[in-house]
């Protein structure tokens, strides 16, 4: 039977494999931006990957050299802590010297408890933060927390900021809470306590939207979140919040951990969220090893999102893992070699090389699955094996280019890709 007989004789009643599932949500677009520069937040826009110091912000000069490498790693957003009156008074100087620096990174002040009155004593501070963060749990009780919210909230209508409303688990409006509790302990058949927890949770949300839109703040500027830490509590939260309102969200699991276990539970949770076309800013909450660089988390959050395919932000490098037919370390050192030498490149390459991070670079181990996945990559490289001759066939484009000898082996790739990219992505490639 020939190809053409075998395909017509292939049962089709189900028809083609989807490509991908479809995004479901469409949200509102806000914006959020310093000066000229406009971060599109929801609607279309890419999920942005949002990212948090750990500076002390009466540190002016600390915190606006860690706002630029957080903006150096890829981050659009970055969000600061003012918590006193010298964090405050700092603010318009970080931005100050960011703007000298040249990152025009919007900053997002995060407020718990004084915000209405840091906002009202510091107004330059107002001003300089592109939006707030408003944590309807830390703004006081009853009338009291009433009226210190919207006081925050018309501060940030005269000055034309966004706003998130931040609820977090660990800080829920007790009073919302009793109430909801009461609620529930009057049905004939209650709900579970975890139940009432997150319809807390998205209530907070959205009944401080719902004010906040009636102050006078338009909605297309009104971000949500609710963060919890557990996995499936965040899956569920934030799949009924999606369903409950278009308001743009912003995605985190608060208190992610350290190390493997914050990435891989930040990266499960945040997938299948985003996988659902929900999230429109990301923010992977790690806890940095000791002397781990607090990029670490942009680093995290952006490979989420390249992962899924949905942005590229970096060269992606492809390399095996390795088995008992490679006997050095000679493979994972040259692809750890170019990975760093990719990463590292991209804040210059950025502007000189429109398109870069596109580029697929493979470092495979030996023959077995070296070739095929070098042929698959822009660029790639198969490494001798064990028993095979001492030599690295290189792909460029799908064709077999050239092959590489010697114990110059690693810089040799590197200028092979380094000519690559230039040819390619530079001005006239
Ligand atoms: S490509 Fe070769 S070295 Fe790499 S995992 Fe496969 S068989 Fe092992």
């Amino acid at each position: 039977m020939d190809a053409k007989a075998q395909a017509e004789a292939a049962p089709t009643s189900c028809g083609p494999i989807p490509l991908s599932i479809p995004l479901a949500r469409r949200s509102r677009q806000g914006v959020v931006a310093w000066g000229n520069h406009r971060v599109t937040v929801g609607g279309d826009a890419p999920v942005r990957v949002q990212s948090m110091t750990n500076t002390d912000t009466a540190d002016a000069v600390g915190t606006a050299i860690q706002v630029k490498e957080l903006a150096l790693a890829g981050s659009e957003l970055v969000r600061i802590t003012v918590n006193n009156d010298e964090a405050a008074q700092a603010v318009p100087y970080i931005r100050e010297q960011l703007d000298r620096m040249g990152v025009n990174v919007p900053l997002i002040g995060d407020f718990h408890y004084n915000g209405h009155r840091l906002l009202t004593d510091h107004p330059a501070c107002a001003e300089a933060l592109s939006k707030y963060r408003i944590n309807p749990g830390n703004v006081g009780r009853g009338d009291k927390g009433d009226r210190q919210f919207a006081q925050m909230v018309e501060i940030a209508a005269r000055h034309d900021k966004a706003i998130r409303i931040g609820v977090n688990w660990g800080s829920l409006d007790q009073d919302l809470l009793a109430r909801l509790m009461d609620q529930n302990a009057a049905r004939s058949e209650p709900w579970e306590a975890k139940q009432v927890m997150y319809e807390a949770l998205i209530t907070s949300a959205l009944e401080s939207a719902r004010k906040a839109e009636e102050i006078g703040l338009n909605g297309d500027n009104i971000m949500l979140s609710c963060k919890v830490s557990s996995v499936q509590d965040l899956i569920a939260v934030y799949q009924a919040l999606a369903q409950r309102c278009d308001y743009a969200l912003h995605l985190g699991l608060t208190e992610a951990g350290m190390g493997t276990k914050g990435a891989v539970a930040s990266a499960v949770a945040l997938s299948v969220l985003l996988q659902q076309g929900i999230g429109d800013t990301i923010r992977v909450s790690l806890t940095p090893q000791p002397g781990e660089a607090r990029t670490q988390e942009v680093v995290i959050a952006s490979e989420i999102l390249q992962a899924l395919g949905m942005r590229a932000f970096v060269p992606s490098v492809t390399a095996c893992p390795g088995c008992g037919r490679t006997t050095s370390t000679t493979f994972q050192e040259l692809a750890k070699q170019i990975d760093d030498y990719l990463r590292s490149s991209m804040p210059v390459w950025r502007a000189r090389y429109p398109g870069v991070e596109n580029l697929k670079v493979a470092v495979m181990g030996c023959i077995v699955n070296g070739p095929g996945e070098s042929k698959h990559a822009d660029i790639g490289i198969s490494l001798p094996g064990t028993g095979e001759a001492p030599a690295a066939p290189i792909f460029i484009d799908g064709q077999k280019a050239m092959t590489l000898r010697g114990p110059a082996i690693a810089q040799e790739f590197q200028q092979i890709v380094e000519n690559y990219i230039e040819k390619k992505f530079g001005v006239g490639g």
